[in-house]
């Protein structure tokens, strides 16, 4: 696990802070321990602000009774509090303005070599008007006008945070590993398609199985190989082998349908599925069923139209299926589909190529950074809609996963974002950040 970025709240007692650690760290929230005796000296918790993942550090359990002094226990350890964290959240409170113990505890942070962000808090209202007009004077900028009661604000200490506690390097290190295990591969197509033709001419042709191993499931087992790409690097696979894929035992159960136990197994196991269609009989409602289905669960899919030796007039034939697909699985378009013939060998290396290209995109990791640069573009190019006059207001976008890469969006009014809107952010994304034709989620989220 990386370690998560720390966050420090300093400011002089009753100015807000543990109604802001309580809001940042949620329900879960360790109570403090009332019972007498029990120190209250430090309160750390995880934190959540929007898209990001923190430890938060409250420093109000370093205060005293008399608040208007900072004694000497509070201050060295309010401060080794705040030298350890990436960055300190100095909070005022906007209502009382600013009092000569916040000028004396801006004074030392102005010495600190730890970012400072300034939060002007209770602003909800007017009230706080001339606080935040004067916490100006503080040196540390316009304050982020917030009110931690009320939820206010936290957009923009999102905005303010960032560009301190970006996700740290070993994370996308951690990334970069998973993705050089082995490409988890399944095949799938109707009976007849080709499947344990492909899977014996590419075993065939790289001698180098290690596997078969025991059973995934009571009807799979894995084949371990390695593949020489194009650079002439070995590259492990791990291929499910599903019962629909070996050879049949009992042929008289060979029946015209995809077995759902099949489809389900590869699903659950795979990273990317190849389904295999039979060109001389083309696309039919029942291959598109089981795309979708991949899709759906979130998986990477290559298509593949076997037998391409034997198909008759090809490029009608190409472009038939191409626009079947394209209309066929409406939430991602551009599905990479490729001509093979498994009894050849033609086009199998190129297949397994970008079953590998696929898998990366499907794990690809952009920064925060990156893709917000991209989204100010985005969204001035082409603005979300008022629906009835009110604008909906978008703020920023953050990755929350990958394999597959789900983002989430905040702003005001998002329930109200038109599909249509999602639709052109999402294949934005897939277009513009090398995301390519895999399934990406779209989270809608209002700050609350
Ligand atoms: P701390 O001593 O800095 O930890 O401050 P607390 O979080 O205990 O808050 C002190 C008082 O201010 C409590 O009564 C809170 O309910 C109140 N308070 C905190 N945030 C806000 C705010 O945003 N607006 C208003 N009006 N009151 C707040
Ligand atoms: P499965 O049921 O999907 O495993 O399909 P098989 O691998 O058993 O193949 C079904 C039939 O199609 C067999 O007769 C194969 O020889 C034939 N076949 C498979 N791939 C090709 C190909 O690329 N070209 C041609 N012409 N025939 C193929």
């Amino acid at each position: 696990m990386a370690k998560l970025p720390v966050v420090a709240i300093v400011g002089r007692p009753n100015v807000g802070k543990s109604t802001l650690f309580n809001r940042l760290v949620g329900k879960k929230l360790a109570l403090v321990d009332d019972r007498p005796g029990v120190t209250r000296d430090r309160r750390e918790g995880d934190a959540h602000l929007l898209g990001l993942d923190f430890r938060i550090v409250d420093t109000a359990g370093f205060e005293t009774d008399d608040p208007q002094t900072l004694p000497g226990r509070m201050r060295a350890q309010t401060q080794a509090a705040v030298d350890q964290a990436d960055a300190a959240l100095f909070m005022i409170d906007s209502r009382a303005g600013i009092v000569p113990l916040d000028e004396e505890i801006a004074q030392w942070l102005r010495n600190s070599d730890t970012p400072v962000i300034l939060v002007a808090n209770k602003a909800e209202g007017r009230a706080g008007d001339t606080g935040v007009y004067e916490s100006m004077a503080l040196g540390f900028g316009d304050p982020v006008v917030f009110s931690a009661e009320h939820g206010e604000g936290l957009a923009d200490l999102f905005d303010a945070l960032l560009p301190h506690i970006e996700r740290p390097d070993e994370e996308e290190d951690e990334e970069e590993d998973a993705e050089d295990g082995p490409l988890k591969l399944a095949i799938v197509g109707r009976p007849n398609a080709g499947k344990s033709t492909l899977v014996n001419k590419i075993l065939g042709e790289q001698r180098m199985i290690t596997g078969p191993e025991a059973g995934i499931t009571r009807d799979s087992i894995a084949i371990d190989w390695q593949w020489t790409d194009r650079e002439g690097n070995q590259r492990p696979i791990r291929l499910i082998d599903t019962a629909g894929l070996r050879k049949k035992a009992k042929v008289d159960d060979k029946l015209e349908r995809l077995s759902a136990a099949d489809t389900r197994h590869a699903i659950d196991f795979a990273e990317v599925v190849v389904l295999l269609l039979d060109a001389t009989r083309g696309l039919e409602a029942q291959d598109l069923r089981i795309a979708d289905q991949v899709l759906q669960e979130g998986r990477a899919l290559v298509i593949a139209l076997n037998k391409w030796d034997v198909a008759e007039n090809q490029s009608s034939l190409f472009n038939g299926v191409r626009g079947a697909l394209d209309e066929g699985l409406a939430q991602v378009k551009g599905v990479p589909l490729m001509t093979v013939s498994a009894e050849t060998g033609k086009g199998l290396d190129m297949l397994i190529q970008v079953a590998f290209e696929t898998r990366d995109a499907w794990s690809r990791r952009v920064t925060t950074g990156q893709l917000n640069r991209w989204f100010e573009g985005a969204v001035e190019k082409n603005p979300p809609p008022a629906p009835g006059g009110k604008r909906i207001k978008l703020r920023f976008i953050t990755q929350a996963k990958t394999r597959p890469p789900g983002f989430v969006l905040f702003g005001t009014r998002v329930d109200q974002l038109p599909a249509s809107y999602q639709r052109y952010l999402v294949n934005g994304i897939r277009r513009d950040l090398g995301f390519g034709a895999v399934p990406v989620r779209l989270t809608l989220r209002a700050p609350k």
